[in-house]
This record gives structure tokens, sequence and C-alpha cells, in this order.
């Protein structure tokens, strides 16, 4: 939609453009051809003008010839042949259509054309040109008499006594038909009007003897201008003429060899009495116009597409940047999500975890506070019975037992306190001898009923690691019982522990169990190979346990031993001793 509307707005930025293309087109290319058309049209006059000359001369020769200037004073009863064959023999030299001799009256006395009726005897005394001859000016005149006579331009003069006196006239008829072959190829339509507006000469037959307008009103008076055989005129074929540029624009359709528009140049040739007119075809400046302003258009259209393809390209790089920016943004937060989720997760599985290894132990520790107690019991009456009876050695070794044993309860409850506390400080120094330490003391019990022999070497001195000592004695506890679990019922159950350092702090604990199944899943949450619903085999030692050497940014990895049973390490970074 907005493209159809960003273009449509470009159409209409661009069609006066166009059109200022076209206008400025049309008006060069009819400047060139009214240019040329005004040099032809002078051309074609002065041919014109100057194929008259030499009739133009004739009658002004003849009337030197004493024949005629004797024969123009004759007694008109008199024979004129002798005159007529005289004529005869000029006109056929001359090639004029006719000559005729006249008397001061305008009768003609003789004519080349004796032979046709009707030529003697005519008077021109009304005629414009013999007017003017009587004047002792060259005098011209066109007529066509009959339907098929040709058409005639003649010039006349007078013809005078030995005193200068004005006797008579020489008139010379010249056949316009035979000038106009001449110039019937030319590719321009030349035509001459006379002040009547008939088309009396052209090269063009189609447009002879039409007259522009009514012609049943002729402007001028027919002696004045010329003679026409009335039914013969034709109207102009219609046409209108527009003003374009300054110029006059002829435009018609019917007449095949005019063309359809024309521009119309005129120019006066008062020298015969005549207009000359000149159409010139408009077809290619209309064609040149055309061409440059498709190739405008062409240009323009080139331009809009090189535009509409840069920012098209700026688009889509816009466009796939910003898909870009919002994919990386959705994938961080999708991250900061995930890590989230993860670290909430892990939490509650460590709490979970904890609260299961709590149940699991809360029925081995109230049995392992109870056999002492019940030991702190006999300890204790026997105790009262050996003073009672002054055997005070064996006393106090029974109240010494008895402060033994309620010690080893004291560190019990402690140990559960600190393990039930949900830990959450960060790593400090912790002894990882102790750790271990506390987690046999721990376990002990359980360890000593599956008659589990452990293999603790312990080092001589404490071995300090980054941790939190509750979270890495879960961590233990959770390996020895997973060991302790994998080792039921089996014969001579056995637990290797052992604590190397190099650059970091290694902690070992394997058995001779029967070894890990699928080594590669064992730190995933809930994967469990014991029986569900026993209140032991949730899947989640392990992967807690991995979540919180990590915590200390250390590793845990397990696998099975060459000699059987599984092998878990934790690798753990030293702190310095203090
Ligand atoms: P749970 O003890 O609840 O099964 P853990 O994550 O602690 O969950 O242990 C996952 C699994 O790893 C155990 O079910 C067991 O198959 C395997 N596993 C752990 N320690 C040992 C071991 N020492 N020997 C054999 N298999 C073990």
């Amino acid at each position: 939609m907005k493209r159809v509307v960003i273009a449509l707005l470009v159409a209409l930025l661009a069609a006066p453009l166009l059109w200022g293309v076209w206008q400025w087109s049309y008006s060069e290319a009819l400047d060139q051809l009214e240019v040329r058309g005004r040099g032809n049209l002078s051309l074609a006059s002065d041919r014109l003008v100057s194929q008259f000359a030499r009739y133009r001369q004739l009658p002004v020769v003849l009337s030197d010839n004493p024949v005629l200037r004797d024969a123009v004073v004759r007694d008109p009863e008199e024979s004129f042949q002798d005159i007529n064959i005289f004529l005869e023999h000029a006109a056929d030299v001359t090639g004029a259509l006719d000559i005729l001799l006249l008397d001061r009256s305008g009768t003609t006395l003789a004519a080349a054309n004796w032979r046709d009726e009707g030529f003697i005897g005519m008077n021109f005394a009304e005629r414009s040109d013999f007017v003017r001859a009587m004047n002792g000016a060259l005098g011209f005149y066109h007529s066509q008499e009959n339907a098929d006579d040709p058409r005639g331009f003649y010039f006349t003069t007078a013809l005078r006594d030995d005193e200068g006196s004005i006797t008579g006239g020489i008139s010379v008829k010249v056949d316009l038909e035979v000038l106009e072959v001449q110039w019937r190829g030319d590719p321009e339509i030349i035509f001459f009007t006379d002040a009547n507006g008939v088309i009396f000469i052209a090269n063009r037959h189609s447009l002879l003897l039409r007259v522009y307008g009514n012609f049943d009103g002729l402007l001028a008076d027919e002696k004045e201008s010329g003679r026409y055989v009335r039914d013969r005129l034709k109207s102009m074929f219609s046409f209108t003429a527009d003003e374009k540029f300054g110029r006059t624009r002829w435009m018609q359709s019917g007449e095949h060899e005019i063309p359809q528009r024309a521009l119309y140049l005129k120019t006066p040739l008062p020298v015969i009495g005549m207009t000359g007119n000149i159409l010139l075809d408009l077809k290619p400046v209309e064609e040149q116009a055309r061409l440059r302003t498709a190739l405008a258009a062409a240009a323009l259209v080139m331009l809009w597409l090189l535009i509409m393809n840069l920012l098209q390209r700026r688009r889509t790089l816009a466009d796939r940047l910003e898909i870009e920016e919002k994919a990386t943004a959705e994938l961080e937060m999708r991250v900061a999500e995930r890590t989230a989720q993860l670290q909430s997760a892990n939490e509650h599985l460590v709490q979970a975890g904890k609260l299961a290894a709590l149940g699991q132990m809360s029925a081995g520790i109230s049995h392992e506070l109870n056999q002492p107690l019940a030991a702190i019991q006999s300890y204790a009456e026997n105790a009262v019975i050996l003073l009672e009876r002054d055997r005070g050695a064996d006393a106090s070794k029974n109240l010494g037992q008895i402060s033994s044993l309620a010690g080893r309860m004291g560190r019990i409850i402690r140990n559960l306190r600190a393990f039930a506390r949900k830990e959450g400080e960060p790593a400090t120094r912790v002894d990882l001898v102790k750790v271990v330490e506390d987690t046999l003391e721990l376990a002990g019990i359980r360890l000593r009923e599956k008659h589990v022999v452990v293999h603790w070497k312990k080092p001589a001195a404490p071995v300090f690691v980054n941790g939190g000592g509750v979270r890495l004695q879960q961590v233990v506890l959770n390996l020895i019982s997973n060991a302790t679990d994998a080792m039921e019922g089996q014969d001579d159950p056995q637990i290797w522990i052992d604590i190397s350092r190099n650059s970091a702090v290694y902690l070992q604990v394997r058995d001779n169990g029967p070894g890990l199944i699928d080594k590669d899943k064992i730190f995933e949450p809930f994967y469990t190979t014991k029986p569900v619903g026993e209140g032991d085999g949730m899947g989640l030692g392990l992967s807690i346990s991995y979540g919180i050497v990590q915590s200390f940014g250390g590793q845990i990895v397990g696998e099975n031993h060459r000699n059987g049973g599984a092998v878990f390490r934790i690798e753990l970074t030293p702190a310095e001793a203090v």
C-alpha cells in the first residue's frame, strides 16, 4: 500500500517533468523545422518568380517590335492574319500559352491562338493588368476562362508610338501547369494563393483552386485579382489551424496527399500579387519529441529503480541487524533465565538431599544414641554398685567410660545440628582430614552394621582446601553411603579413602563393590539403580555432590577401578595454611 502511494507520488512529480521535456523537444524541433521551411518557401518563391521573369520580359521586348507598333494603329477592319501568324510563331518559340495584341480600348486585335474561337475581339479593358499597362506599368493577372482551359498568368505592357503615347497593349499568357510540372516532386507542400485566398499555383494537384472559407463571397474583385470558373472552385478540405508555440498548426484529415498535422508558414509575394505558403509535416517533430520524452522517462525509471535498489539494500541490512540484535538479546535473556532456574533448582536439590540424608540417618542416629545411652545406664548402675562395695578404682573406670560415651554422643548431635543447617555461606578454609574424620564418625554405625572394612590413610597434618565443612561432609558421606549400598550383602566389603595433593588436593573413595553400571549417568539428577520407595533411592545424592564440589571450584569424577569396584575422585583447590 505504502509503495503504491510512493509510486503514484513519484509519477505525479515525474509527469510535469516529462511534459516539460516533451514541450521543450517539440518546440526545439519546431524551431528547426521552421527555419528549414522558411528557407524552402523562399527558394520556391524565388524559383516561381524567376520562371516568370522570362515571360515578363516578353511583352516588354515585343512592345518595341515595329510590326506590332504599326499593326496596333491599323484600321481594325483590315486583316490581322499576318500578325496572328507572327504571334503564333513567337508563342511557339518562347513557350508562351498565348500572345495577344490589344488596341487602346482593350479589344483583342490579333492572337497566337487565333485558330481557337472567341479570342479575337475579346475585351480586356476592365482587367487590372490592362489598366496597369495603360498607366505605363507592367500589369499582371491570373485566370482560367473556361473549365477546360489551362490556368494562365498574364503579363501585359503598353505599346507606344514614336511620341511615346500609348497606342495599345501586348499581353503574354503563361501556362502555369507547365511551370508546376517541374516542382511536383518536392517533399514540402507549397502553394500560392491570390487575394481571394484561392490556391492558383501548387505543387499538389488536389490543392488547386481551393478557397479558404466561403468561396461564394470572394474577398477581392475578380477584375482585380483574377478570374476563375466558379464551378471549379472547391472549398478547402476541412482543416483547423491552431497556435502552438506562436506558430500556426494545420490539421486535417481525409486528404491523403496532405499531412494530417503540419506547420503552416506563408510569405507575401507582391511581385506577382500572391502569397507563398508551405506545409511542413509535423510527424518528425512529434516523433523526436516522443523519442526524447521516452528517453527521459526511461532515464527516470532507471534512476527510480536505482534509488529503490539502494533503499532496499539498506533496509535489508538494517532488518538483518535488527533480527540479529533481537536474537542475541533473546538468547542472553534465555541464558540468564535458565541459569537462574538451574541455580534455584540446585539450591532446592541440595536442601532436599540434605533432608533425605537426614531422614536416612535419623534412624541410625537414634539407634546410635540409644546404644551409648543404654551403656551409660548400665555403666552408671555398675558404678553405683562398685562405689557401695568400695571399689572406687573400678567405679572410676566405669565413670570414665560414661564420660567418653557422653562425649561421643555430643559429637554425634553436634554433627547432626551442623548438617541440618542450611549452608549458603561462601567457601572458606576447611581441613579435609577433619571432614573425612567427622563423616566416618557419622557413618560409623552403619559401616559397622554392614561389616564394611574402611582403609583410611589419614594424613599426618591437616590438608586445607577451599570449601564448606558441612557441605563437603555431605559429599563424602554420600560417597561412603553409596559404596556401602553397592556392597550390600557382599562378602568382605571394603572402602579405601585417601588424600593426595600436588597443585590440587584429591580425595579418593574406592570400594570393591560391583562398580558403576553406567558411569556417564551417575551425576544426572534422579538417576538411580536402587529400588524406589525404600527411602534411599532418590537419585539425587551424586548430582547434589557434583553441584557442591563445583561451587567450590572443584570437580568430581566417578569410574570403575581396574581391579573392580567404583572409584570417586574429588579435586579441590588447596587453601593456604594460616
Ligand atoms: P541414589 O544413591 O539415591 O541412587 P546417587 O546419585 O547417590 O543416588 O547415586 C546414583 C547411582 O549411582 C546409584 O543408584 C548407583 O547406581 C550409582 N552408584 C553410586 N555410587 C556407586 C558405587 N560406589 N558403586 C556402584 N554404583 C554406584
